[in-house]
């Protein structure tokens, strides 16, 4: 399928593919094993400049937005989703900072984010407070200078090797959502430390963590936006980040179906190779063909994130949600199509299917974003009648 890419967004994804063939490809295995956080290859990407790609040039980027974030997304993930999620993370970390910050905020931490010297990583999910994210406990009360934080996060994409958290907190307890708002909190802030770092399915490579604050005075100056503007805020940034976790599902998809060919052509059954057989080729069509499709859905939610529209719910979450389900899908069919050999370690597909259940899950659930796309619906049809 041609996507009618401008040469800047072909070197952006040749230099992404590259990385993934030649420094990540070698460590994948190895970094799923042992959980080990991919700091080599965070400064490959580093080194290459992939930081920049989401950060505008005023502040030492490349002015690209969703769509190129997306290309190098989804070519990071079809070698490997779990330090695709740690780069990915970081511009999550960093969405608010880039739509809401103000100048000097900008100037402070934008460019080192886009040198890659300064991870971020993005709070909002709690204990308590899941899906139902305006649950959230943790509180930022107003001192002189600043706001003490008190609460805990959990399962915090890149937590622990991040140096800049945007946290979203309660600055008002009575106003449930409306009462919250969001601050830039730097690593080493006393008060400021972590839990447990979690043991996962998939996705090995990155560290998810517990993040706790108590009595964490964050100075005046870290807040994003207005005060009680960050559940509001939370909701449109996720909105625009959700095409990136579809990108991550299609990478995941396009290598289960590339290993599912090279596999099937090499194998041989009943005197043919697997690929001779009917059966076979109706499950590879039928991958090839869910790939193809989810990737033109994500990269048209990308391209209308990048238009300047005002709202993109609807598409983004179609995006993430069909995108997810299809790396699911697809990553299974893979493990299938390999037989026995799929279901051990030695062959790719068994990370794979395990990396892809993760996709369908944040960043809102599938199920929670269906729910979103239904809402939509409903205005629609009320803007009709
Ligand atoms: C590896 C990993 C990394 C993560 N990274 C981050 C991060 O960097 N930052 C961050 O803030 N959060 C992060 N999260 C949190 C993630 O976004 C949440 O796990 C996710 O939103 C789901 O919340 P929950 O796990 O509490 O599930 P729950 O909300 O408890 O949901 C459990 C099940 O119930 C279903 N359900 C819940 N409510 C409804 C409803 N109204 N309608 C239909 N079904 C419903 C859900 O779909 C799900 O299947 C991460 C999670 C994981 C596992």
């Amino acid at each position: 399928m041609e996507y009618f890419l401008t040469e800047q967004q072909k070197t952006i994804k040749g230099l992404a593919r590259r990385i993934a063939e030649e420094k990540i490809l070698p460590v994948r295995a190895e970094l799923d094993e042992t959980e080990e956080f991919p700091w080599a290859v965070i400064k490959d990407l580093a080194d290459s400049d992939m930081f920049r790609v989401f950060i505008p040039e005023e502040y030492e980027g490349l002015g690209g937005g969703c769509f190129e974030l997306c290309l190098v997304i989804e070519e990071l993930s079809r070698v490997c989703s779990g330090i695709a999620v740690s780069y990915a993370a970081s511009a999550l970390g960093c969405f608010t900072l880039l739509e809401y910050g103000t100048e000097a905020q900008k100037q402070k931490y934008l460019p080192h984010i886009a040198s890659g010297r300064r991870l971020t990583a993005f709070a909002l999910t709690e204990p308590t407070a899941g899906s139902d994210a305006s649950a959230i406990k943790t509180t930022a009360e107003r001192v002189d200078g600043g706001y003490v934080l008190n609460g805990t996060k959990q399962f915090i994409t890149n937590g622990g090797e991040a140096e800049i958290y945007t946290v979203i907190a309660l600055t008002d307890k009575t106003r449930g959502a409306r009462g919250a708002s969001t601050f830039l909190v730097e690593k080493d802030t006393p008060g400021f430390s972590f839990g447990k770092k979690e043991r996962k399915m998939g996705i090995r490579a990155s560290s998810t963590r517990e993040l706790i604050f108590r009595n964490c005075l964050v100075p005046d100056e870290n807040m994003i936006g207005k005060q009680g503007m960050g559940f509001i805020m939370t909701m449109k940034l996720l909105d625009r980040s959700r095409p990136g976790i579809g990108a991550q599902a299609v990478g995941l998809a396009q290598g289960a179906l590339e290993a599912a060919v090279d596999y099937s052509r090499q194998r041989i059954q009943f005197g043919h190779p697997l690929i001779s057989l009917p059966v076979v080729q109706d499950i590879l069509a039928d991958m090839a063909t869910r790939v193809e499709a989810a990737r033109a859905l994500v990269y048209a939610a990308a391209r209308t994130v990048d238009s300047g529209a005002k709202n993109f719910t609807e598409e983004s979450a179609m995006a993430k949600v069909f995108a997810s389900d299809t790396a699911m899908k697809v990553t299974t069919d893979a493990v299938q199509i390999c037989g026995g050999a799929g279901y051990m370690k030695d062959y790719p597909v068994e990370k794979m299917m395990r990396d892809a259940k993760i996709t369908q899950i944040y960043e809102g659930s599938n199920q929670v974003l269906r729910n979103a796309i239904a809402i939509e619906l409903r205005k629609r049809k009320a803007r009709r009648e």
